[in-house]
């Protein structure tokens, strides 16, 4: 990712849908379409009769060469590999009888790839794509700078690559330019960026328009990432986005309801399904300390703190800014429901909600039979500050429940890591 700014994704890779939806390949490249940004010619399915189908209908206008690929959240489908059927997720087929057999290797399997961790993701779709004869692939990407608060095109000619790859080792091949939010990109920069690809003559003119488009998807839709790896030059000389990743600002989803209603929930951490439905924002990480704060830059730190005590946060969870009985109820089943969880960290600074009252909820959704046998004598650790905070600490101790209460948060995260120790 560009820019100083730490992103919570840096610390924590594995929570690649923070506030971001994430899309399949095929509903990318429909978007793209509508805003003029070349891409091959494609039909979804989720059948190997609709492959065929769709295979027949390609063939009617294209060269016979095709391409199966799996529809999942995750990259790396050409390098990764099914479980049972050992397929790639990215197979070229030269025929329709061919396309045939692809789909039922990938339709049904699970595709492991570096993206998706080792369990892997079901394939439910495939899209059926016409087969492109490549000259050569590039890296084009649009995001959000933080650290200047604009956004940035960033383009590299080592495409098909992982880009964090060349970003570390050969940082001199990514080159950039910066736009204001709600403006176009400008056509010279656009031309230094096709420039910069090593284009000229016909496909210069292409990549400019190609780049142009683009950005103005990547606006007009409020993504978050716009990710084309590759973008290639055919044989024949056309400039096409080969594959296509977006992810759009969930904040920003209620502008485009159109584009809400691609989410595939099919492809997402149930848990965290679960915890959006009570309007929870829930991470799942790898750790066994489940935390519980108000106020995602807060819960940041609190994580940071575990960490820094020697412990692994199992989880990112805020629940908002009124912690009260239900939400504190809310959020023990949901960090309860991961079986690695061996501690809680309740970390909650009362300023508006006072302390006093969230020691309160959090001592009754305890005492709740159904929390209670969950818990199973996982300990809890309490961090309340701010309004009351002595109050509530007088709460916690007088409640006779296996809470323990810290004023600190350094305390509380090292009551937690011996708590598990
Ligand atoms: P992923 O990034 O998940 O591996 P891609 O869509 O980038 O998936 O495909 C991997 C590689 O497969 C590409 O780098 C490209 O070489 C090849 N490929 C993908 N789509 C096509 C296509 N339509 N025609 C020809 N080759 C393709
Ligand atoms: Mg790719």
């Amino acid at each position: 990712m560009p820019g100083t700014m730490p992103d919570v994704t840096d610390y924590y890779p594995q929570s690649n849908r923070f506030f971001r939806m994430n899309i399949h390949e095929y509903q990318a490249k429909e978007i793209l379409k509508q805003y003029g940004v070349a891409v091959p010619a494609g039909i979804a399915v989720f059948t190997v009769d609709e492959a065929v189908k769709a295979a027949e209908k390609l063939k009617a206008d294209g060269s016979g060469l095709f391409v199966v690929k799996a529809q999942i959240h995750a990259g790396g489908r050409g390098k990764g590999r099914t479980i049972k059927s050992n397929a790639k997720g990215v197979i070229l087929a030269r025929s329709v009888e061919e396309v045939k057999q692809a789909a039922e290797s990938l339709l049904g399997d699970v595709l492991v790839t570096i993206q998706t961790g080792e369990e892997g993701k079901l394939v439910q779709r495939l899209y059926i794509t016409d087969g492109v004869d490549i000259e050569k692939e590039y890296y084009v990407g649009v995001t959000l700078d933080r650290a200047k608060g604009l956004n940035v095109i960033m383009v590299s000619t080592e495409g098909g690559v992982e880009i964090e790859k060349v970003a570390e080792e050969t940082p001199e091949k990514i080159v950039k330019e910066w736009i204001v939010p709600g403006q176009p990109v400008q056509p010279n920069q656009a031309r230094r960026l096709a420039f910069a690809l090593g284009l000229s003559g016909d496909q210069f003119k292409k990549g400019v328009k190609f780049i142009q488009a683009l950005y103005k998807a990547f606006d007009a839709t409020d993504a978050s990432i716009f990710e084309i790896n590759p973008l290639v030059v055919t044989k024949s000389g056309d400039v096409s986005a080969l594959d296509a990743k977006i992810n759009f600002d969930d904040n920003a989803l209620y502008r485009h309801p159109e584009l809400a209603e691609l989410r595939d929930e099919t492809e997402e951490n149930p848990l965290e399904l679960e915890a959006g439905k009570f309007n929870l924002n829930y991470i799942k990480l790898d750790g066994n300390v489940g935390c519980m704060v108000n106020g995602a830059g807060l819960a940041m730190a609190t994580m940071d703190i575990i960490k820094l005590a020697g412990g692994q946060p199992a989880n990112f969870l805020d629940v908002g800014g009124g912690a009260n009985v239900e939400t504190v109820k809310n959020g023990f089943n949901i960090i309860l429901k991961d079986p690695n969880v061996k501690a809680i960290l309740i970390n909650i600074f009362g300023g508006i909600v006072r302390c006093d009252r969230v020691a309160n909820g959090i001592v009754e959704a305890v005492k709740d039979p159904e929390i209670l046998s969950k818990l199973d004598g996982v300990p809890i650790i309490v961090r309340l500050q701010g309004t009351n905070a002595v109050e509530a600490k007088e709460i916690i101790d007088n409640s006779g429940l296996n809470v323990i209460s810290a004023v600190l948060l350094k305390e509380a995260a090292e009551a937690v890591t011996k708590a598990i120790a």
